[in-house]
């Protein structure tokens, strides 16, 4: 069963969960106390519009099942292209806190002059959300150029909020109706479970992003989208950027002691995915304290000349 459905948990288990894993890495790491307090800071406003959108108003997609299916057929994530509107005043406020606080938390100015920008209008908030909905960097990076902007936090500050609206998005076409467990007997599966099923690629199904990280439990090697949270299996053990299985895919612990906190490296693309066993998948938004885990995995890799891939591109052009 590639596609596997989180189960969503309570406010309270969420919070507990996000501190006691906080807790634990100051513990370990006492060095990342301010990158941890940052983190706890986006987090909540993260979950607090999480818990709005889902209070308000859904978009209504029109992804018939069979459309959907043949699209993920081709090797198409279901979000990519399709014209979905975003509840744009919700998450305006949200981007633009969530700028105060990176600009409190450590990135200053440069956060500072994207709130500004966004503010007074010279950065169109829907342009950019939309923009970043459809995983569209050439965009962002452009648009934080003509502007004098730092791409990489605009595309950082707008990914966090629209994360929340990705995540209810994926868990509303996948995750909810017909498309999950069996079928009543003497019916035919449905054609978006099936399409999920014979999925076999490295990016999300939902909205095409690379996975963060994988989560193995219980021995299966959940990949788990950067972006929408989503988690699935492949059915073969590879390379999840160029499908590489050979010798030159390689997985290995960096630290001896730590067996159960891998890297998956390839020399045919330079690509590494960090892999760590775990007892339960992380529910959104917890994947990204789960990065925050494993830095130092991050660290090595790159260390090794080893880098995370650009997304792939799905936007059509024009
Ligand atoms: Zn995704
Ligand atoms: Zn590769």
């Amino acid at each position: 069963m590639p596609y596997i459905i989180v189960p969503p948990a309570r406010r309270e288990e969420l919070d507990a969960a996000a501190e006691a894993r906080w807790s634990a890495i100051v513990e370990v790491r006492p060095e990342l106390v301010t990158a941890v307090e940052l983190q706890r800071r986006l987090l909540v406003r993260v979950m607090s519009l999480k818990r709005a959108i889902e209070a308000g108003r859904l978009p209504r997609l029109s992804l018939p099942p069979r459309y959907l299916a043949a699209k993920l057929a081709r090797g198409v994530p279901a979000l990519a292209g399709e014209p979905i509107p975003l509840p744009v005043t919700l998450l305006a406020d949200t981007l633009v806190g969530l700028c105060g606080e990176l600009a409190e938390g450590g990135a200053g100015e440069a956060a500072e002059h994207i709130r500004r920008v966004i503010e007074s209008g010279q950065m169109d908030a829907a342009s950019l959300l939309g923009a970043s909905l459809s995983r569209d960097q050439n965009a962002i990076r452009t648009g934080a150029a003509h502007r004098g902007l730092a791409a990489d936090l605009v595309w950082l500050v707008a990914e966090l909020t629209v994360g929340p609206f990705a995540y209810v998005l994926q868990r509303m076409i996948f995750a909810t109706g017909p498309r999950t467990g069996d079928p009543p007997a003497g019916e035919q599966r449905d054609p978006v479970a099936a399409a999920l099923d014979a999925w076999n690629h490295g990016y999300c199904p939902a909205c095409g992003s690379w996975p963060a990280m994988a989560e193995v439990v219980n021995g299966h090697r959940a990949l788990r989208c950067s972006f929408c949270s989503a988690a699935w299996e492949l059915p073969s053990y590879a390379c999840v950027y160029c499908g590489e299985e050979g010798e030159p895919f390689v997985t290995a612990a960096p630290d001896e002691e730590r067996k159960d906190r891998r890297l998956e490296v390839c020399s045919a693309c330079a690509g590494y995915l960090k892999t760590v066993d775990t007892f339960v998948l992380s529910p959104f938004p917890l994947l990204s304290i789960g990065d925050l885990e494993t830095m130092d995995l991050d660290m090595a890799a790159m260390e090794h000349g080893y880098q995370r891939p650009s997304l792939r591109d799905f936007t059509v052009k024009r």
